[in-house]
């Protein structure tokens, strides 16, 4: 029987929370799901529940809402957080910088007073390796301070790691766990959940797999003439279920007051032309693609040096890029319009 046996996970609907709650039910904890649905589907817990054979309590609501926090730990007996719940997508964080600052920032500071409130003290908080900033040396590595972020988002994962650090100075019952992910790719094995981004992805992978499924015409690469091997930008993909095994471990650093930073990566960085010619070796699926001006604010390299989270937490990312290739196809191909019940196959 897992300490803290049952967790809120709040945007628990979405990509990385689906997969988090699936891990945490396996772990043997309880769960109770907290998501608005603004890019989430209830139809991934269904299919979590199918998957593990356990159940989930949904609660459809919104961070920002106190009222709603407060009646969820007044009604459920919560022993930790995993606090995934928010807004992701870089370029749109720019054009609506207040949307991105309100759901994030605002709603992470309504969630601490909720759990205060409550008597809950234990948080896992969902950041980024953006918050290394543009000009950190890589491989990025936790002991270095936060550098200038280049858009609304990494702003905002930047300022609630800085309001957590403050509250946990301000009271040492508060014990924080900050992940900093990379870039985390792929679906569970069964095919059955995975990444449904609505409208347009903004990222490599759904955009990859959405070409080779027919609901896209081409890939556009951004930029090739970065000072990389080959011209394209290198990131550090992880398999998603990696990632989410690694908030089950890093629960065991709330046994520890203060705040704990962990880099959530592989440590190698992977090419997009790297990455589009192993989607094509692994799944035989072509993905034509063209070479587009590079994107705004783009970074031409950085990767994790992920040797704390293996020392502290014994965390390691165990799944190759083959297998991240596999599992992408495997959930895009079985449901080619994503959660969509009308036009899944699963
Ligand atoms: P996602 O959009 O699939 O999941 C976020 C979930 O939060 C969604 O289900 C959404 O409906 C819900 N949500 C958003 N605002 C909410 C609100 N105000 N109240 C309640 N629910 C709300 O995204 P994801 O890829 O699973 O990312 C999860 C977290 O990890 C996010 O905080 C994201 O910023 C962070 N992160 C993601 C990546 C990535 O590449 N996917 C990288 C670094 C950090
Ligand atoms: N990328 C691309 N075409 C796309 C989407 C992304 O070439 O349609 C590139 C992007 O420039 C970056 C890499 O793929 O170098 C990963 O981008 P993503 O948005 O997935 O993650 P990021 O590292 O920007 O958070």
């Amino acid at each position: 029987m897992p300490t803290d046996r049952t967790i809120l996970v709040t945007g628990g609907a979405g990509y990385i929370g689906s997969h988090t709650v699936l891990e945490l039910l396996e772990a043997g904890h309880e769960v109770v799901a907290f998501d608005n649905l603004c890019n989430g589907s209830e139809e991934a817990l269904h299919r979590v529940e199918q998957i593990t054979g356990k159940s989930v309590t949904f609660l459809n609501g919104d961070i920002r809402d106190r009222k709603a926090l407060d009646r969820l730990f007044g009604a459920h007996a919560i022993d930790a957080v995993v606090h995934f719940a928010g807004l992701k997508a870089v370029g749109e964080s720019v054009n609506a910088p207040l949307a991105y600052y309100d759901n994030n920032v605002n709603g992470t500071v309504a969630l601490c007073q909720a759990m205060a409130a409550a008597g809950v003290y234990k948080l896992i908080f969902s950041s980024s390796a953006t918050v290394y900033g543009i000009e950190a040396p890589v491989p990025y590595q936790e002991a270095m301070s936060r550098g200038t972020t280049s858009n609304p988002y990494g702003t905002s994962k930047a300022m609630v790691e800085k309001v957590l650090e403050d509250l946990s100075q301000a009271d040492e019952r508060w014990r924080i766990g900050l992940l900093r992910y990379f870039n985390p790719i792929g679906a569970h094995p069964s095919g059955l959940i995975g990444e449904d981004p609505k409208g347009t992805p903004n990222n490599l992978m759904p955009y990859i797999s959405q070409v080779a499924v027919g609901r896209l015409d081409q890939l556009s690469i951004f930029g090739n003439d970065y000072p990389t091997a080959d011209g394209t930008c290198e990131r550090d993909y992880l398999h998603v279920v990696d990632l989410s095994a690694g908030h089950v471990k890093a629960l065991q650093c709330l046994e520890v007051p203060g705040v704990h930073a962990y880099n959530l990566g592989t440590g190698k960085g992977v090419s997009v032309l790297e990455m589009v010619k192993a989607f094509q070796r692994v799944t035989g699926q072509q993905v034509p693609y063209r070479f587009a001006p590079g994107r705004d604010g783009d970074l031409p390299a950085f990767w994790a040096d992920p040797t704390k989270a293996e020392r502290e937490l014994g965390w390691q990312a165990r799944h190759s890029l083959e297998d991240m290739m596999r599992d992408t196809w495997n959930w895009q191909s079985a449901n080619p319009l994503g959660y969509d019940e009308r036009n899944s196959t699963a």
